[in-house]
């Protein structure tokens, strides 16, 4: 290629708004990973993995037209067999599908399920926000019981705060399509002689979806949300009596939360009990806009896919900006299990030697580390004292010849022959002795 057009090509770059988890960041992702997954397998969650890519239409049908993440965020095309399809931005309208089609509905309620993956909304890229993020999310499908939204927020509760963090809940009903219906109207009516106060956002809501009226984060609409008639008072009596029972079983086992009447989720398919998890120690404008959660009970959304009615509630975290409040918080995260021993080599044979020695401490359960394709001792025991490990073996000519091997503890310098055939058993019961294997280590 001429040097000119060689120039001209620019690096590829990431897009924007996206983010590369590099290794420096894996162990906070493999801790949360874990630590979600045995936290919901221990309340009988099974885990489900859907595609990335959903027709659009199952989205458009469950969010809702009239919501950001509809109108506004939705990364959808038209593939080559002239599908119309989205990378899905969220994670409860997949589930339903999955429960409707796979006729879960047959098999005893209710149906407990988790899944954790990435997700992709075109948001404009800011602290907290990305293109491509990563939620976690539980359901629990076919079951209507307030014992079950309580238990819900209940887990929500407990995980956070067993990962160490401090967070407020925020909970409210915005109950069923009747209620909302009614409600809608009274609410227009009160924004209506207000509508010049609005900005040019929620006065298109006013339109389209009155109920994110109270949630826009603009200084004056946030005012008028303030004195905006609350949806509670506008409640059927069985959603009220619902969220009542939810609320006082939730006093009954001590689960703190703010009544929050303005909380409505952006998402059209929640109805009755809705609940976000805040940060703590925030103002409320910069907490609202940090959620590190939310969920609901979402009723009907089943049924208006084409299923049988099914009640269901759930909840999806960000993990994003669950990593953010680890470090902020200083939360401890176990460190990535590094290599135990290191395999240096001198010469073409040991090299060779060294190969299948690797792959038998790896297959005896250890963790080794190596730089097959270096010469020099130097470089090796360089490489070895940067990663920390506890032993490094030498092979060189000598050991070789003789059917030996050298064991170099890399704390003292002090170094052995040991004979090879020994080796993988003389090391295990030095890193047990120094209770230094990571391997028992993580396994508790
Ligand atoms: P939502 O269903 O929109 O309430 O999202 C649930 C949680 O997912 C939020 O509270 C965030 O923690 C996380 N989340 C949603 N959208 C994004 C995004 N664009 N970037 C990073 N995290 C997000």
């Amino acid at each position: 290629m001429p040097k000119n057009e060689k120039e001209k090509l620019k690096a590829p770059q990431l897009l924007r708004g996206m983010k590369d988890i590099l290794p420096s960041e894996q162990k906070y992702w493999e801790y949360l990973r874990n630590k979600i997954s045995s936290f919901l397998q221990d309340y009988g969650f099974k885990r489900i993995d859907t595609p990335i890519l959903e027709e659009s239409s199952l989205f458009i049908r469950s969010v809702g037209k009239g919501t950001d993440i509809v109108d506004k965020e939705m990364f959808s095309f038209i593939d080559q067999g002239g599908d119309n399809v989205t990378l899905r931005p969220e994670g409860t309208a997949p589930v339903a599908r999955v429960y409707i089609e796979h006729g879960m509905v047959n098999q005893p309620q209710p149906i407990k399920l988790y899944y954790m993956g990435s997700f992709f909304r075109h948001d404009r890229p800011q602290a907290g926000r990305h293109r491509q993020f990563h939620q976690f999310g539980f359901e629990v499908l076919g079951d209507n019981h307030p014992v079950i939204d309580t238990q819900v927020i209940m887990m929500t509760y407990n995980l956070y705060k067993e990962l160490g963090l401090d967070i407020v809940m925020q909970i409210n009903s915005i109950g069923c399509p009747a209620c909302q219906e009614e409600y809608k109207k009274v609410l227009t009516d009160y924004y209506k002689t207000r509508r010049n106060s609005l900005c040019e956002e929620c006065k298109k809501r006013l339109l389209k979806n009155p109920l994110r009226l109270l949630d826009c984060k603009q200084e004056d609409c946030q005012t008028l949300a303030t004195g905006a008639p609350q949806i509670v008072d506008h409640l059927c009596e069985e959603c009220h009596e619902h969220f009542v029972k939810v609320l006082e079983h939730l006093d009954d086992v001590e689960v703190p939360y703010n009544l929050n009447p303005r909380l409505v989720r952006g998402l059209d398919y929640y109805t009755r009990t809705a609940f976000e998890v805040w940060p703590g120690k925030m103002d409320e404008k910069q907490a609202s806009q940090s959620a590190l959660g939310g969920g609901g009970r979402y009723d009907q959304l089943i049924e208006n896919l084409g299923g049988r009615p099914t009640p269901a509630i759930g909840y999806a975290g960000g993990l994003e900006r669950l990593i953010n409040k680890i470090k902020e918080q200083a939360v401890s995260v176990p460190e990535v299990k590094m290599p135990d021993i290191f395999v240096a080599q001198l010469g073409d044979l040991a090299r060779k030697k060294s190969l299948k020695l690797f792959e038998e401490l790896r297959k005896s359960d250890l963790q080794v580390y190596e730089t097959f394709s270096k010469d020099g001792m130097k470089e090796q025991m360089a490489t070895a004292n940067r990663l920390g490990v506890r032993f490094t073996l030498i092979l060189g000519q000598k050991e070789m010849m003789d059917g030996t091997i050298i064991l170099r503890d890399m704390e003292s310098g002090i170094q052995e022959t040991i004979d090879y055939q020994k080796i993988i058993a003389e090391v295990k019961k030095r890193l047990a002795r120094w209770g230094v294997n990571n391997n028992i280590n993580n396994k508790t």
